[in-house]
């Protein structure tokens, strides 16, 4: 399925779930969000219905996202169902928080990989940055996450600012000795990630080669073998794992973005960066799926050419622990 400039959409990235068990500055207040209605949220039977209808459409790369994935009852269950439907990869992105208890159950449940955001190693500035949580946890959910098999294994980090420096050189050291790959994502401005400056991916990209030596990029074609999204990875000396990048900002990357976004009420959102969607509620209350075949293919012909953040560096739409990131 193209989209009206051409480009193939085969991602879908499915928040099951606004809730979070970490308040992370950057993406939540403090105090928290007021919590959808249970009765609010899609159900896993049309979440699974929606991707069926996904998978025919040839969207066939599935990623579970919240607000915090792994706290909804029954994510693990949900799983291995999508991985029932014919030639579907179902990954997750999660804070890794519940990851140490349950990778063993996600492995058996078929899960084909898992990005665990972490902004820094040590525990005070873990904590700090999540406001409370126990970066230990984490740390051993990663381990356990490697070694249960689980295939592909990343890392995501945040830096919020020049004051973040030894928080990646400590991050992206998770890469050196085991085959993780870490990937550093410039701050985008949406949601309370706007108050916050980030840190451009050159800048990022002095600070690893000044303390590890060279950053050097893989050839374009093997780039493409680390999933479908828009990281630019290399290899640093003497690294089991890759370093990437994600520069929504310093390096746009929309003019290939392969993807869209279901939130856990049904909206289906064509660009992270805007309202532009569609609600798929009408369409799920009739009982064939001719409707839903139809939104989908509405929103998807309707996607936006570019996110704007630049333009809209004021915006600061929507809240990002909602979309799923
Ligand atoms: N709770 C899960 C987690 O933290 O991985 C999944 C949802 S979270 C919204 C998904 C990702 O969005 C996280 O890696 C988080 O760091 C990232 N994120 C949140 N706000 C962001 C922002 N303003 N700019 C860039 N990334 C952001
Ligand atoms: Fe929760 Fe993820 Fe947002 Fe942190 S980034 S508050 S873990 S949803």
């Amino acid at each position: 399925m193209r989209d009206r400039f051409g480009r193939e959409i085969g991602y879908a990235r499915i928040s099951i779930t606004d809730r979070c068990n970490l308040r992370c500055v950057y993406c939540m207040p403090e105090s928290g969000i007021q919590s959808l209605r249970h009765t609010d949220i899609l159900s896993y039977e049309n979440v699974l219905r929606i991707c069926r209808v996904f998978a025919a459409l040839g969207i066939c790369k599935f990623r579970l996202t919240g607000g915090e994935p792994l706290v909804r009852k029954g994510a693990v269950s949900l799983i291995a169902r999508l991985k029932k439907l014919e030639k579907v990869s179902v990954t997750l992105t999660t804070n890794g928080l519940l990851l140490l208890e349950i990778a063993q159950e996600l492995r058996d449940a078929g899960l084909d990989g898992v990005n665990i955001s972490l902004d820094a190693r040590e525990p005070s500035a873990y904590r700090r940055l999540t406001r409370g949580g126990d970066v230990q946890r984490v740390l051993a959910g990663i381990d356990a996450a490697v070694e249960t098999g689980i295939p592909v294994v990343k890392v995501n980090c945040v830096p919020l600012g020049e004051e973040s420096r030894e928080n990646v050189l400590q991050v992206a050291a998770l890469a050196r000795d085991r085959v993780i790959h870490v990937r550093f994502i410039e701050m985008m401005p949406i949601g309370l990630g706007s108050a916050f400056a980030g840190v451009d991916s050159g800048r990022l990209r002095e600070w690893l080669e000044r303390e590890y030596g060279s950053w050097t990029p893989l050839e374009e074609s093997l780039n493409e073998g680390y999933g479908s999204g828009p990281a630019r990875y290399g290899s640093l000396p003497g690294f089991q794992g890759k370093i990437g990048f994600i520069s929504a900002l310093s390096g746009c990357f929309c003019e290939n973005c392969n993807r869209i976004r279901l939130t856990a009420t049904g909206f289906l959102r064509a660009c992270l960066n805007r309202d532009d969607g569609v609600s798929l509620l009408p369409a799920l209350a009739d009982s064939d799926d001719g409707r839903l075949f139809a939104d989908i293919r509405a929103a998807i012909l309707d996607k936006p050419e570019r996110h704007d953040f630049i333009i809209q560096k004021e915006a600061a739409r929507g809240m990002m622990s909602k979309i799923g990131g």
